[in-house]
Order: structure tokens, then C-alpha cells, then sequence
């Protein structure tokens, strides 16, 4: 704890009982609190050449008042005045509004230093603020903080300055020295006198980077601090499981894994041997090959005598792991059973005795698997699919009916490594980041609405070959309030143009289940050639016959589900077909459509989805759980808190940071935040 956190603002002259007010208002209390409000912006006050400025845009200037002023009013309180003034040797005018007490002093000849927007074709600046005088040196950037009350800038920086020449050299370095030399960053006095008051644009750069990586890596330590804790609290079980077996298991898979598949096998078998709980993130494009890599780690549970349970968000998507798990693992003697709302309730008692027997080594379900009456023998192992579909709260109740189980949850949607590493922080994140070789790549195209005629003659000599097609829409039936393709809508029409050749169908959410299986059902198994849909086929549906998909008013969707969508054809060996119909309104609407028609890769996607919508919006407010950073900006500064990253990963397990005084400040702010105690970020 250094004075500066102990020293209150009020120590400073012109800090009265109403400004401490204003000041506490806005978190202010002591001198710390002060000078770690750093400005939103910078006004740039170099002096621009006039004839040079575009129009609109901000200049600071010098000139000299060349006539007296003339006032109106315009009502209520409201003001203007104007003056010429010269400018070098250009002559314009200086309007002011709602600043009357300028009038007696806007004199001829007075020189005045003035800032605003330059009206290039009325020869006018419209005067922001002004200073008496001439230009002075050293505040070519003056800051703007975002204040409370009636606390002014003016006042505002002349305590900032104030505090700086009184206390700047009290401030304690937060960093290490080694770190500062090693990424050559400004001194922590340096960088508070550029973060307020920069001497030039390198100045201030350098004191933003030196923040942005102090941030990230404080940032980053608490995340390794929490990892650090729960593995030394958090005792998981060991799974011994037969290498010999598990070998054996991979050699009957009918292809030889990728190499991402197996360096992220590895790491799971690694997990499930350690006594910490396995807490890790599988993320693997659609089409990696996530199924057979879990099928092994469920296997390896299982040969150590535990059994494994894997939830998926819809009964659809249950029954599909269920029927590929049990071709994989039933000839290796595994026994696989099948619970989701639909199972008969005989059937359903069955099942549970033999779980809670032992006599079921895997358990495959939808939510049905959390009910209270599913009690295991043996749980050791439990994978999610899909799990930003699953609350937190089914999450723990599913691992509490094991002894601890360890924990995979697989993604198909990729999330940029930045975002993973941030907000899934304290899980451990593998990444299968190549798919199976031998892929036909998707062929992607962007069309406007009035081409669908082309789109039918080309679906139809997908048709004709044999193939299925899906279409899909973003409505469900005509809305009076948007104007999109709506799924029946089209589904009569098309209907219409295949009656008697093509056998069209249509699903929606707004279907029964029963009927949603049935449509589904005869899809899979080819009774179906055309489904006209609405995006619930969006996760994880498998049928490897279907080529060709259309996708109506594609600009209403975002990157990640588009590639979603588009990833439901390309998954047999057939050369398959995307077409996205849109007439998109805006720029960002445009960029998207060519994207998708440019990038397959589906990190790639989101990588350019984050770019294009920023962080928050990638994951929607609520889940982001992403930290507010005051200088660090995930976009931009990535390459920064992978660097973070791992300093803090290699600094949390050394001797020399728990101990040495140089790491003092940084081992306090783990405390303070409560990372030493195991509590999460938010
Ligand atoms: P996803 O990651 O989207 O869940 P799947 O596990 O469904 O992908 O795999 C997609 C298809 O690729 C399946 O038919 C699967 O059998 C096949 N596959 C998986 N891994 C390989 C591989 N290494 N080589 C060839 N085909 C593979
Ligand atoms: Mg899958």
C-alpha cells in the first residue's frame, strides 16, 4: 500500500466540500483513485493550417479579433455571437454560441487561441473553447475525462496537474523491472504523464501500451491464480485407464485420426489421468471430427471401470450421438443406452436400474439426464455438447451425481482464441483446428433475391443426381413487421414447382416433437429431398447425402450462424453447394455475405464476426463475462494478451513472484480482487 492510496483528494488545494462531493461521485476519494482516471480522449491542439483543414473536421488556431462583436439572442437563454477574426492572413469569422459573457471581451486586436469545427464553405469556426493569448507550448493535447456534476474540464485538469507535480513522484512502480526492460515500457511515472498530459503523440502511445499490457497481465494473473487454487483444492478423480485398450479402441476406427484430433486426444487422456478435475473446452469447427474424439475419451473412462454420460441440447442431436457412440463403441463391448424425454417410461425404469447397477457404461440424453431420479453407479466422466445451450446450473447438477467427474464440453462454434482464453479464462482450451483431409471445401455464392430462379435449376440437377437440399428461411410464416422469406411461404411455392418429382418438406420449431422427428426422420433417411426450414437445423444434423443448401435473407444472419447453417452440407463425399440470397441494406450486411463466399475456415469467420460486431456483441451482453478494461481492447490488443498470457502463466509458479518485493503490488491486487480465495471475474 503505497501513501498515494492512503492520501485523500481533499489534500489538494481547490478541493472543497462540494468538488469531493462531485469527485466521490465518480469513485475519486484519495490521490490513487485521482490519477488513475485516465482521459477518454485527447483534444489536439496543434495549430492547422487553415486552407489545408477539411471540412468539418476539428482545428485549433490562433487569430486576431478584427471587429466588434455582434450578439443575438435565440430565445431562452440561448445565444450567438460572432466576430471576424484573421487567421495568418486569412480573414473568417469566430462564432460562439450560448457563451455571453465572451461579449465584452471578444475586443479588436485582442489575440485568442480558439478550437472547433472549420465550415470550410461559410469560412467559420464554430468555437468549442477558447483561450486568451496566444498559443502556449507543452499543450498541444489537452485531455477530456468524462466527468460528473458541474466539475469542469479546466477544473478537472488543473487537479490532475496538480496532483501529478505533488504526488507524481510518490507513485511506487507497479511492475518488475525485468518486464519493464524486456518490453522497453514506460515507468509507471512516465506513463501517468503521458496517459493526461502527452508531449506528443509517441508519448502518449507509450504510455497506453504500457497500461494495456499492465492491464492484461493483471488480468491474466488473476486467471491463473484461480486455476491455481482450484487445483489445489479441487480434487477430481484419477482415472487409470487401460493405454493397451484405448489404443486398440483407435485402430478399429475406419481413418486415421488428424493430427489436431490427436494432440487434443492427448490432452484430454492427460486430464483424466491427473487427480485435478478436468475443467476443459473442446472447440472444433463443424465437420473436425469432435464425435470420435470424444467416443475415445468416454472409452478410456470406461476401461478404468467409470462410467461416462454425454448431454446434447436436443433430442435430435441425442439420438445422433447416441446412434454414431454406439456403432463406434459397441463392438469394443461398451454398453450404450439412449434417455431423452420421448423414452417410454418402461423403458425409462429399465434404464435407470441398469445405470444405477453398473450394467450401462454410457449414458446419452438430453436434459432427461439431470433429473433427480438418474442415479449413476459410477460417473466419472460427463461431456456437453454444445454447452452455451446449457445453463451453468444443469451443468453442476449433472457433475454433483458423480464423484466429482471430470468435465468436457465441446463447441462447434468457434470462438476466437482471444475471446477463449478471456472469457472461458480458467478453463483449459483445446482446439481441433484442421479438418479430415480429402474435404471438398464448400462452394460458396452470393446472390440477390430476384436470382432464384438459377438457384431452382441448379438445385435441381442436385436432385436429379440423387442428392437433398435444404432451404432455409428466416421466419416461420409471413409477418406483417419484417419483410424475409418466410418458411411456408416458400415451401408452397416449392412444393408447387416439384410437385410430382421432388418430395419437399417442412420443419419449424413451432411443430410438435413428435412431428418434428418424423420430419427430421424421413430427411435423414432420404424419403425427403427437399426441407424447407427454419434455422433449428442449425446444430450438429447429419446427413452426408444433402449438397446443396439455399439460405433466404442471409444478411439477417450473423457470420457464426451462417457457418452453422452452411455446415450442415459438405459432410459426405459429394461436392456441395451454399447460396446465399440476400439484397443486404448495409455496408456491414455486404462484408458479411462476401466473407462467407471468401472464408471457409470457421475461426477465421469469427475472427472477422468479432472485428466486425466487437466483443460484446460477439457473445451477447449477458454470457460475455468479459471484464471492463479501461485501456486494453480485445480486438486490437490481442497479440498483447497472448503475451500476457504467458508472462502471468510462467510468473504464478515462481518462488520470485510470491515472494520478492518487486512483485508486491501485483501480489496485492490478487488479493484485493479475491482470486486467492478462488472467486471468479466479473
Ligand atoms: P463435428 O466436429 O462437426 O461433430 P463429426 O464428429 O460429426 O464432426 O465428424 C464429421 C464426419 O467426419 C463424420 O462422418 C466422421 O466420421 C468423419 N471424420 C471424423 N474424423 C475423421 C478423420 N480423421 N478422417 C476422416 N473422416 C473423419
Ligand atoms: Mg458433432
Amino acid at each position: 500500500m503505497s501513501i498515494i492510496q492512503l492520501e485523500p483528494v481533499t489534500t489538494l488545494k481547490g478541493v472543497g466540500k462540494e468538488t469531493a462531493d462531485v469527485l466521490a461521485s465518480m469513485g475519486i476519494e484519495t490521490i490513487h483513485d485521482l490519477l488513475w482516471t485516465f482521459p477518454y480522449r485527447h483534444e489536439d491542439l496543434r495549430l492547422k493550417d487553415l486552407t489545408e483543414t477539411p471540412h468539418n473536421e476539428k482545428v485549433t488556431v490562433e487569430a486576431r479579433i478584427e471587429s466588434d462583436p455582434i450578439v443575438q439572442f435565440l430565445g431562452k437563454n440561448r445565444s450567438r455571437i460572432t466576430v471576424k477574426a484573421l487567421v495568418g492572413r486569412h480573414l473568417i469569422k469566430l462564432v460562439f454560441f450560448n457563451q455571453n459573457y465572451l461579449k465584452t471581451k471578444l475586443l479588436p486586436e485582442t489575440i485568442v487561441t480558439v478550437s472547433g469545427k472549420w465550415d470550410r464553405g461559410r469560412q467559420v469556426i464554430n468555437v468549442t473553447t477558447i483561450k486568451f493569448g496566444p498559443k502556449t507550448d507543452n499543450s498541444d493535447f489537452e485531455p477530456v475525462y468524462s466527468l460528473k456534476g458541474n466539475l469542469h474540464q479546466t477544473k478537472f485538469r488543473k487537479l490532475m496537474r496538480l496532483a501529478l507535480d505533488h504526488f507524481g513522484g510518490e507513485v511506487e512502480e507497479t511492475l518488475p523491472s525485468h518486464l519493464l526492460i524486456k518490453y522497453k515500457l514506460a515507468s509507471i511515472t512516465q506513463a501517468l504523464e503521458g496517459v493526461h498530459f502527452p508531449l506528443d503523440a509517441n508519448h502518449s502511445k507509450q504510455a497506453r501500451r504500457r497500461f494495456v499490457y499492465e492491464e492484461l497481465l493483471q488480468f491474466q494473473l488473476r486467471i491463473q491464480a484461480l486455476r491455481k487454487v482450484h487445483k489445489e483444492n479441487e480434487h477430481g478423480i484419477s482415472i487409470q485407464y487401460d493405454l493397451q485398450k484405448v489404443k486398440e479402441f483407435i485402430s478399429t476406427i475406419p481413418f486415421e485420426l488428424t493430427s489436431a484430433q490427436k494432440r487434443v486426444v492427448n490432452e484430454i487422456c492427460k486430464d483424466l489421468k491427473e487427480p485435478t478435475r478436468m475443467n476443459r473446452l473442446l472447440q472444433g469447427d463443424v465437420g473436425s471430427g469432435k464425435t470420435v474424439v470424444a467416443a475415445i475419451g468416454l472409452y478410456a473412462a470406461i476401461t478404468a471401470g467409470y462410467q461416462g454420460a454425454l448431454m446434447a441440447p436436443t433430442e435430435i442431436l441425442a439420438e445422433q450421438h447416441a446412434t454414431s457412440l454406439a456403432q463406434l463403441l459397441e463392438p469394443m463391448g461398451v454398453r450404450v443406452a439412449l434417455l431423452s424425454g420421448s423414452t417410454k417410461s418402461k423403458a425409462r425404469k429399465i434404464i435407470l436400474e441398469q445405470l444405477q447397477n453398473g450394467e450401462i457404461d454410457l449414458l446419452i440424453g438430453t436434459h432427461a439426464l439431470i433429473q433427480p431420479d438418474v442415479v449413476f453407479h459410477k460417473l466419472g466422466f460427463v461431456i456437453t455438447d454444445e454447452q452455451h445451450r446449457f445453463g451453468v446450473e444443469q451443468r453442476r447438477v449433472l457433475r454433483d451425481k458423480g464423484v466429482n467427474p471430470d468435465v468436457l464440453f465441446m463447441t462447434a462454434t468457434p470462438i476466437p482464441r482471444t475471446l477463449a482464453i478471456t472469457a472461458f479464462g480458467e478453463m483449459d482450451v483445446s482446439i481441433i483446428d484442421e479438418l479430415p483431409a480429402g474435404r471438398k471445401q464448400i462452394e460458396t455464392h452470393w446472390l440477390k433475391k430476384e436470382q432464384l430462379h438459377s438457384v431452382i435449376t441448379k438445385m435441381e440437377l442436385e436432385l436429379r443426381q440423387g442428392r437433398q437440399a435444404y432451404v432455409i428461411c428466416p421466419l416461420i410464416e409471413e409477418s406483417e413487421k419484417i419483410d424475409a422469406g418466410n418458411a411456408e411461404e416458400v415451401f408452397a411455392q416449392l412444393s408447387t414447382v416439384f410437385k410430382g418429382k421432388y418430395h419437399v418438406d417442412l420443419m419449424h420449431g413451432r411443430l410438435h416433437s413428435d412431428e418434428k422427428d418424423r420430419v427430421m426422420r424421413e430427411f435423414t433417411e432420404g424419403k425427403t429431398d427437399v426441407l424447407v426450414s427454419t434455422t433449428v437445423v442449425e446444430v450438429g444434423v447429419n446427413v452426408p447425402n444433402a449438397s446443396f443448401m439455399v439460405i433466404y435473407d442471409a444478411d439477417r444472419f450473423g457470420l457464426a450462424q451462417l457457418h452453422q447453417l452452411r455446415g450442415r452440407v459438405g459432410r459426405g463425399q459429394f461436392q456441395s453447394y451454399c447460396v446465399l440470397l440476400a439484397d443486404p441494406k448495409t455496408d456491414e450486411g455486404t462484408e458479411r455475405m462476401m466473407s462467407m463466399t471468401e472464408i471457409n475456415d470457421g475461426f477465421r469467420l469469427a475472427e472477422k464476426d468479432l472485428e466486425l460486431r466487437g466483443p460484446g456483441d460477439f457473445f451477447g451482453k449477458k454470457q460475455s463475462g468479459l471484464p471492463d478494461f479501461k485501456m486494453a481492447d480485445l480486438v486490437h490488443d490481442y497479440r498483447t494478451l497472448e503475451v500476457a498470457r504467458q508472462d502471468a502463466a510462467y510468473l504464478i509458479n515462481t518462488d520470485e513472484f510470491w515472494n520478492e518485493a518487486e512483485y508486491k503490488s501485483l501480489r496485492e491486487m490478487l488479493e484485493e480482487t479475491g482470486a486467492l480465495n478462488g472467486e471468479r471475474i466479473d
